[in-house]
This record gives C-alpha cells, structure tokens and sequence, in this order.
C-alpha cells in the first residue's frame, strides 16, 4: 500500500507501515484483510490532476487510505450480486440487463467502492467462460443490454475487449452494450489507443449503441486529457452518461456537484444517476445522511438549466434502484422504484418514517408504507 515499509525480515512481513490520511500506522496484513481494507492504488496521471485542479483536500478522500476504513460497519454486497449470479461473472437482476464482470482489476482504487469485495484481488467472481455467458443471453431474450463492468473493463487489454464482443454481438435481441468506467479519470490516454476505437465501431456495425458509463464524481477530476478522449469518442459516436457517488467530504455540497454534471454536460455527457452511498463495510464512513442527501439534490436542480436536469438521486438497493424523492412536512422519505425485480413497483411511490441520521432504507423503519 501508500508508502509501505516493512518492519519484519519475514516474507510475510508482520506488519508494514502506512501512509493513511490522518498519518502513519503500522498494519499486519491479517489485519488489512479482516478490515477488507481495499488495495492501494493510483495513477500519476490521477494524482497530478488532483493536485493540479487544487481541489485535493476533497479528492484525496477517493484514493487515499484513512483510519476510518477499520472502523466503518457495514457488509460487502449490499446489493445481493451474488444471489443474482446466474453464470460466473454475469448477473440478471432486471430483465433487460446483463451485468458481465469482465475484471478485478482497477487503474486506480476508490476507497467508497461497492465491490472491494473483489477489486484488487484475484476473485472468483469475474467472467471467464464467455462461451458460457453467451449460452445464457441466448436464452434470455427479453434481456435488451449488457452492462460491461467490473473492475474497470478498459484495464483489460484492447484484444481481451474485442473477445467479450465476439461473444455478444451476434445477439440480434442486444440493442446496446454499454461500459462503466471511471478510466476517464483515472487514465484518460487509454483511450487514445486506435485500435480501441474500432471496437466501438464494431459495436455499431452491429447496429447497437456504445454506451460509455463515466464516473466522475467531482469536476476536479475531469483533465483535459479526459475532455480530449471524449471529444474523440463523441466523434465516433459513442454515447455518454455519468454516474456519481455521493461522498461525504467529497462531493458532499449543491455547488460542487451542479458544477460537475454542468461540466458533463458541456462535454456531451448525460449525469445520469447520483447513487447514495452505500453501507459498505470498511467505506459506510463515505454515506451522508438522507436528509442532507436530498437537500444536495434540490440545491442541484435549483443550480442546473432544464436540459441539464437529468440526473436521478439513487438508492441501489439489496430490492432495486430506488430514487429517493423528498422528505415531506410528515417526516416520510418519499421514494419509488426505478427498477425492481418485480416489473408491478416499478412507478410506484412509496415512504418511510425518516429517523435523524438514517442513510439507507435499511435505516428507515417499515411499516406503514
Ligand atoms: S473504478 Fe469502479 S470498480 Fe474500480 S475501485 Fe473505483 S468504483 Fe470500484
């Protein structure tokens, strides 16, 4: 990890000592796994943006290790991936999509990330048996989109993308394929690799959509080198949305985020989902409160031009994506399902008693929906 020093001659060294951002600790690796303290990565390019756009004092929290890590409760699949596995490395939670883990691997590491579960190490839960993926989407066929995610899918190499594809373009039932990615910001030259533009080209002349899913979460992390990829891939048709994280310390503020989807906009980007943070284990200290979160949300929409406004306040929940509406003069969280298992709640609005300081339905109490 940060600036890791080992004191023990061992080979498994028994305890190294880490750079965190409230200072130095020495840590054993038992104790990093029992914490499931996520690895330690992240690229210069990364770094020099953040340094440079002179917002570190927020963006540091992304990638540098704190205390709060050991002590933060939660569990590491808050939204049920492994019940909604049906092959290694493919879920199908909501009929039309496919989610294919393509990889564990990351350019760099988020410490808020919802599946340290797997990234950063060798896990049992990332695709490999393509042959077998396809085998399912093709009894599937009232699945319409794939979700190619992971890790981050553009860590893989040019070739090991265009092998994913092989497996999923001959579906005449898939009408897109889509990548999520936070690479735009953490390495945006990638894309600058020519031959990664003939796989967006291949997806068109099979006649579906490129949809590339970015994650920024702060305009601080937008270079130019990012604004230049996506000028690039815009130019090939490429379609763009952005997912943001709510992140307490971070992003945590109406004018910082109205900036950030303002600056997505005017790159051609649709903000397109603001997720509430979630109840990870080891990260849960990153959530803000629902009350705070929706005065975030209003003061946004109260800061952005009609065309602008197209982000939803998301709860990614174990049930489904819920968005979370408002919080009535009753003291009732007002939400609806915007995907559910169930295709009958989907629409349907409903609420909870708010309890100060609850982050996640789990928080609110049930009864009297
Ligand atoms: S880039 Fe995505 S998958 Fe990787 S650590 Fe960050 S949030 Fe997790």
């Amino acid at each position: 990890m940060n600036a890791a020093r080992p004191t023990s001659s061992d080979r498994r060294p028994a305890s190294v000592v880490i750079n965190f951002i409230e200072g130095t600790r020495a840590v054993t690796a038992d104790e990093l796994e029992a914490h499931s303290v996520t690895r330690y990565r992240v690229t210069s390019s990364y770094r020099d943006q953040i340094i440079n756009s002179g917002y570190y004092d927020q963006l540091k929290f992304i990638v540098e290790p704190s205390f709060e890590e050991f002590e933060s409760p939660g569990n590491l699949d808050t939204s049920g991936e492994h019940d909604n596995t049906v092959v290694p490395g493919f879920q199908h939670k909501y009929a039309q999509t496919g989610l294919l883990l393509a990889t564990d691997h990351c350019a760099s590491y988020c410490r808020y990330c919802f599946r340290k579960r797997i990234v950063g190490k060798d896990s049992d839960e990332i695709a490999v048996d393509l042959g077998e993926i396809a085998r399912y989407i093709r009894g599937h066929p009232e699945m319409t989109n794939v979700l190619v995610s992971g890790g981050d899918p553009f860590v893989l190499s040019t070739r090991r993308l265009h092998e994913i594809l092989d497996h999923l373009l001959p579906f005449r039932h898939l009408n897109s394929i889509r990548f999520g990615t936070k690479m735009l910001a953490y390495a945006p030259k990638r894309f600058e690799d020519p031959d990664l533009m003939a796989l967006f080209q291949r997806i068109h002349e099979a006649r579906k959509a490129a949809v590339i899913v970015t994650h920024f979460d702060h305009i601080g992390e937008v270079s130019a080198d990012a604004e230049g990829s996506i000028r690039l891939l815009r130019a090939r048709g490429v379609l763009f949305l952005n997912q943001s994280v709510l992140l307490a310390k971070v992003n945590d503020d109406p004018e910082t985020l109205a900036a950030t989807f303002i600056k997505c906009h005017q790159m051609g980007i649709r903000p397109y989902y603001l997720f509430q943070g979630r109840p990870v284990k080891g990260a849960s200290h990153f959530q803000v409160p629902l009350r705070r979160g929706l005065e975030i949300a209003r003061g946004i929409n109260q800061r952005l031009s009609g065309i602008e406004k197209t982000f939803k306040y998301i709860m990614s929940h174990y049930t489904g994506k819920i968005e979370i509406l408002d919080l009535g003069a009753d003291g009732r969280v007002y939400m609806r399902y915007h995907q559910n298992k169930d295709p009958e709640k989907i629409g349907k609005i409903f609420s909870r008693p708010y309890l100060e300081g609850a982050c996640w339905l789990d928080d609110l109490p049930e009864g009297s929906d």
